[in-house]
């Protein structure tokens, strides 16, 4: 989403809703080059040309970090926290990493996929929970004391036109 970052709305953190949003994805944002509407409020400047090495990482940073992170941040992810999330994409995988980082003490990552199991440790998971539906829930309240988690982050899967 490409926002004006002025509004109210970007100023409380959700320029993904800015009066002023224009969807990305409309205007072919993977390509090399793209013309980025509200410019001034949507990217974020680099200090100098970055090393090559450094692309590929700030280029994931640009789309799914940022999700992850609003969900983590919504999920209020924190000291003494537990979260959970459900999924194993890309944005559930980054709101393991971003819960990490904001500190949640418990991180139950719903993944069915080794791979993905993997990386979702590697970015912070403490728990990994195969089970879904009932038997999720009830797997969770086991590893909780029967409390369960304090929030669940459960990433929509994108919807094709
Ligand atoms: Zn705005």
């Amino acid at each position: 989403m490409a926002s004006d970052n002025t509004c109210e709305i970007c100023l409380a953190g959700y320029q993904s809703r800015c009066v002023h949003v224009e969807i990305m994805s409309m205007i072919g944002t993977q390509a090399e080059f793209a013309r980025i509407p509200h410019a001034d409020g949507t990217l974020v400047a680099t200090p100098s040309m970055p090393e090559d090495d450094l692309i590929p990482s700030l280029l994931a940073a640009s789309d799914v970090l940022g999700t992850g992170w609003v969900a983590a941040v919504a999920a209020e992810a924190s000291p003494g926290k537990t979260v959970a999330v459900v999924g194993d994409g890309a944005v559930g995988l980054l709101g393991i990493m971003a819960s990490k980082q904001l500190g949640a003490t418990r991180i139950i990552s719903m993944s069915r996929h080794a791979d993905r199991q993997a990386l979702a440790r590697e970015f912070g998971a403490t728990d990994i929970v195969e089970e879904r539906g009932d038997a999720g829930v009830a797997r969770i309240e086991e590893l909780t004391g029967g409390y369960g988690a304090h929030s669940v982050m459960r990433p929509l899967e994108r919807r094709n036109p």
